[in-house]
């Protein structure tokens, strides 16, 4: 995602603390009394400008979600969009993928989206891929058991890495669509890289994956 300096990024990010989780490592275990609903909590790691979780929490205001994202620039373009909506099951932390064992424990998140992901090309940087199998021991230990990840990329190289990545660390394929757009999934959101890539006519690729602890 192409970044442009805001640095009035992290002041805003302090000033809207109903929609932007401010100390989440307090509340490690107890994320109900987060929302004004305790009912099962979905994470997406990466959420850019936060076209998608929006439009998840609108569509499933029984379910609470928390997209998560590096960079303060881009989060706080999620965060102009979440200030328009009248959505208490959805917020926002500013925090790195790698670390969301500091911010959740075991059975916090009921599922993992992980959507349009950098893919990092470059064999010496596969380390930093959201699907390596450093980030999945993240996420096993902090998903209810048999909890599932569902990731989509235009990105094909990507999405083969992290079908094998997923395959070595023992998780069971749920689901595979190698052409979303023309399957007979229902009820898909769009992230903003997928309207973008498959207005240029790229496939886009989706699948369910699921530990087995
Ligand atoms: N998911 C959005 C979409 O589909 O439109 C954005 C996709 S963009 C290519 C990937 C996003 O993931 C970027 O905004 C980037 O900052 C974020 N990201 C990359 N590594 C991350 C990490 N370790 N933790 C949190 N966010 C990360």
């Amino acid at each position: 995602m192409r970044l442009r300096n805001k640095p009035w990024a992290k002041d805003k990010l302090k000033e809207y603390a109903d929609f932007v989780i401010q100390e989440p490592e307090q509340h490690r275990g107890k994320w109900g009394e987060v929302f004004t609903k305790d009912q099962p909590l979905h994470i997406e790691i990466g959420t850019g400008k936060g076209q998608f979780i929006t439009g998840m929490a609108k569509a499933n205001p029984d379910m609470n979600y928390i997209g998560i994202e590096l960079q303060e620039s881009v989060i706080v373009s999620a965060l102009d969009r979440l200030i328009g909506e009248n959505l208490p099951n959805c917020k926002l932390m500013n925090v790195n993928g790698a670390e969301l064992a500091k911010y959740f424990t075991s059975g916090d998140v009921s599922r993992i989206y992980l959507n349009f992901s950098d893919p990092w090309p470059k064999t010496r940087h596969e380390k930093r891929r959201l699907t390596f199998a450093s980030f999945l021991k993240v996420y096993e230990s902090i998903l209810v058991k048999n909890g599932e990840i569902h990731f989509k990329t235009d990105n094909q190289g990507l999405f083969e890495y992290s079908l094998i990545s997923f395959s070595h660390y023992g998780m069971k394929l749920n689901y595979l669509s190698l052409d979303l757009h023309n399957s007979d999934y229902e009820g898909n959101i769009m992230t903003e890289y997928e309207e973008k890539f498959s207005l240029r006519g790229s496939r886009i690729f989706r699948c369910e994956v699921q530990f087995l602890s």
